[in-house]
């Protein structure tokens, strides 16, 4: 194998490397309480889509009926007319024997009383003649009735034959109907699975809270706040995302961030912006190395994306002192640092502080 070939083996390696860490990235992220809001929100969104969908269906199979329904009513209708058509055919049959019968009995064609009936030759002629005519008319109502029935017959069959086609269609929009049933009920579920998930992470986060508000209280510190809250790092940094509604970084669409974040060097020490009591300091999903502080009051700081952690988990740390430094860790695209302002487990905004 070439350099060229080996470089570019390496170059396929890493980025299938980044990808996969990238996919584990996110997947760690959603660890966190606003993640599982998010994902909870995403597939409610795409429940209320898809049910929809199922409403647009329904329509459609509705619409279907009517049209199956109009067919049987014609075909109701033309069977009523086959059945009129039969009681016409066997009246004109009995009309047509009687004719017939009352010829035979009277001898050939009634000629008998046709003869006897006329005066002269001119009038017995136009007798046998007009009975020839009534024959013949009678045979020939006879077999319009019977094509009449046959047309009836032919017309049912083929109103038959678009109800069952207007049936099978219908059957096809319910079963696309119940799939998309199936999957809103599905995304629907998984709303709630991840509305449970994130209220048992406040929960939890509300429970540490409450626990280093307690601690805080024994240390006989209400909190850091006397002379203000400190900037958490020694310099200003660049402030490239702000608290709320944004862009997202990795998925271009529209989302929310719960804090901001600062650009700066990598290394730079981070602080802690007053007195408080260490709840957190590890690895935290999207956040990578990340420290949170409960500061009193019900307020709580997280930093995320640390290069290294300086302090650890029920730990009390001053106002100013370093907690970590500065990195790229977790769900990051540069070094900087993710800071989140927490009053009573909900985000605010933190230049609230300042
Ligand atoms: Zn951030």
């Amino acid at each position: 194998m070439n350099l060229s070939a080996k470089l570019r083996k390496i170059e396929i390696v890493i980025s299938i490397m980044l990808v996969i860490s990238l996919v584990l990235s996110s997947t760690i992220y959603a660890t966190t309480e606003a993640s599982k809001r998010s994902e909870a929100e995403k597939a409610g969104n795409k429940a209320s889509e898809l049910y929809q969908k199922v409403g647009e269906a329904e329509a459609k199979i509705k619409a279907i009926q009517d049209d199956i329904n109009n067919k049987q009513a014609e075909i109701n209708t033309t069977k009523e007319n086959i059945e009129k058509t039969k009681v016409d055919i066997e009246k004109q049959n009995e009309l047509l024997n009687d004719r017939l019968s009352v010829m035979y009995k009277t001898g050939s064609l009634g000629l008998i009383e046709v003869i006897l009936s006329s005066n002269n030759v001119n009038e017995l002629l136009t007798n046998i003649s007009i009975v020839q005519r009534i024959l013949t008319n009678d045979k020939k109502v006879l077999k319009d009735l019977k094509n009449k029935r046959k047309d009836l017959e032919t017309l049912e069959e083929n109103l038959s034959k678009q109800e069952e086609e207007l049936k099978k269609s219908q059957g096809e929009v319910q079963n696309i109907r119940d799939e998309y049933k199936a999957n809103a009920d599905e995304y629907k579920r998984q709303q709630q699975e991840l509305i449970d998930e994130a209220n048992r992470l406040a929960a939890e986060t509300a429970k540490a809270q409450a626990e280093a508000e307690k601690k805080l209280a024994e240390q006989g510190s209400a909190g850091g706040s006397s002379g203000g809250y400190l900037w958490p790092l020694p310099v200003n940094g660049v402030i490239t995302s702000g608290y709320g509604y944004r862009s997202d970084p990795f998925l271009g669409t529209r989302s929310y961030h719960n804090g901001i974040d600062i650009a700066a060097p990598l290394g730079t020490p981070i602080r802690s912006v007053a007195d408080g009591y260490v709840t957190l300091s590890s690895w935290y999903g999207g956040y990578g190395n990340c420290v949170i502080i409960s500061i009193g009051g019900g307020k709580s700081t997280l930093y995320g994306h640390m290069n290294s952690r300086a302090c650890s988990a029920g730990q009390y740390v001053s106002k100013g002192q370093v907690v970590g430094y500065l990195g790229t860790t977790g769900r990051s695209t540069g070094p900087h640092l993710h800071f989140t302002l927490f009053q009573n487990g909900v985000d605010i905004n933190p230049y609230s502080l300042y």
